[in-house]
């Protein structure tokens, strides 16, 4: 089983995309799962919000949909098993973190469809806050709270976030502090 789930990866997790000064590996046309490597990680933090948010809007093939139970190895190092720093049920979102290379692997779900579920702008803000306030406070609040290495972690993760969402989602200022 998982082997093929392999298979599926590698042979699709190859378009490279570039979005601001990163380049990104995407899953275009199987899972639309997102690999950041520890080199990117480093361009995503950068004032220019939402650079990529093109990159919520990968073509997807719905029949090579992950299970959000099985955990992950990285697409870098074949035999380790990445750390799952959260993910929501809500919308699919699953974050892996590499321990070794310390790539990021981001399936972003249903995200994308914050903006087409919500009529007005005033509507799709309000639902962004909420589902990111429930994301990142519990979550993303916890990580912060503990070690360092979490903390490093944690700030990842979250610029990350605010690279792929249009900046009206994460306006800054929130109460988790992360930027
Ligand atoms: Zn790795």
């Amino acid at each position: 089983m998982w082997r093929a789930v392999k298979r599926t990866e590698r042979r699709t997790l190859r378009t490279e995309m570039t979005a601001g000064d990163a380049k990104i590996q995407a899953c275009k046309g199987g899972c639309g799962g997102l690999w950041f490597d520890e080199w990117q990680l480093r361009k995503v933090d950068q004032p220019d919000q939402s650079a990529g948010e093109a990159l919520l809007h990968i073509e997807q093939n719905a029949a090579v949909k992950l299970d959000p139970n099985q955990r992950r190895k990285c697409p870098r190092d074949p035999d380790i098993v990445m750390m799952r720093h959260f993910w929501s049920v809500k919308r699919d979102v699953v974050v892996d973190e590499c321990p070794k290379c310390e790539g990021l692997f981001l399936d972003p779900g249903e995200l994308a469809e914050i903006r087409s579920d919500y009529k007005s702008d005033d509507e799709r803000r309000k639902a962004a806050d909420a589902y990111y306030r429930e994301m990142f406070d519990t979550q993303l609040a916890g990580m912060l709270r503990t070690d360092k290495a979490k903390l490093e972690s944690a700030r990842k993760i979250a610029s990350v976030f605010k690279f792929i969402c249009p900046s009206y989602y994460l306006p800054g200022k929130q109460a988790w502090g992360a930027f």
